[in-house]
């Protein structure tokens, strides 16, 4: 069943969800933002891309900040860029996103995500297939071509679906330490490694617990009413 327009969530929540669920659940259930070096130099690069605007070119149109959204997947955002390309076959314009990302490739597969999120949209609002898109990285200003294969496209759905779960969860899940946290925005307010060991001392604490009431238990049955002993032995 289509989601509902109040039920859209961020594309860009996408990348947040992949990198940690609990970083999603920081940001869009706890309206938390913390900017670092990569987030702040992540941002100025899409402040550059993130006017609206047309280009024409031979064989290309180019529009600039273009709105998406889908109701099958639940979400909505924007484009950085989306190139038509003409097709001489079908006399059409095969819409082809480009996304702007700070840094280098990933070999993690979260940014062909987030653009194969952005094909799906494409797809339901225009009504025409989008196979391909491509990612521009500012770092060695390399761009990739990506395929969307049936694969990306389930990677895609899989993920927008686990995005709404952990939403209408509402619960911010508990902080793993993995290597991610050292280049985490959110590594001072979330203390990944300080809560770990936080709960495993509680976890500790209960254990010991549950012993001293099992060992009470049992003295006061050997000692105050060894009667009932016998029938527990
Ligand atoms: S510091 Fe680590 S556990 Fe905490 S939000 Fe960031 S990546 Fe997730």
């Amino acid at each position: 069943m289509p989601y509902s327009e109040d039920d859209l969530l961020p594309l860009s929540a996408l990348q947040h969800l992949l990198f940690c669920p609990r970083q999603c659940a920081l940001i869009h259930i706890e309206q938390a933002w913390q900017e670092n070096l990569f987030t702040a130099q992540g941002r100025l690069m899409h402040e550059r891309v993130d006017q609206t605007g047309r280009e024409s070119r031979k064989d290309v149109k180019i529009e600039y900040g273009m709105p998406l959204r889908c109701l099958r997947l639940g979400l909505i955002g924007k484009a950085d860029v989306v190139e038509f390309h003409k097709m001489d076959s079908e006399g059409g314009w095969r819409p082809f996103p480009v996304e702007y990302k700070r840094g280098k490739q990933k070999k993690e597969n979260w940014d062909k995500v987030q653009l194969c999120a952005q094909a799906l949209c494409l797809e339901e609002m225009l009504g025409r297939a989008v196979p391909a898109g491509a990612l521009f990285y500012g770092k060695n200003r390399r761009r990739q071509d990506v395929l969307f294969s049936d694969e990306l496209r389930r990677e895609s759905e899989d993920a927008a679906l686990q995005l709404h779960e952990l939403i209408a969860a509402g619960r911010t899940p508990a902080p793993v330490y993995t290597k991610r946290c050292d280049s985490c925005s959110f590594y001072e307010l979330c203390l990944p490694r300080l809560l770990e060991k936080k709960r495993k001392v509680e976890s500790y604490l209960d254990q010991a617990y549950e012993l001293d009431s099992q060992k009470f238990c049992f003295y006061v049955l050997k000692y105050c009413l060894p009667k009932h002993m016998d029938k527990i032995q």
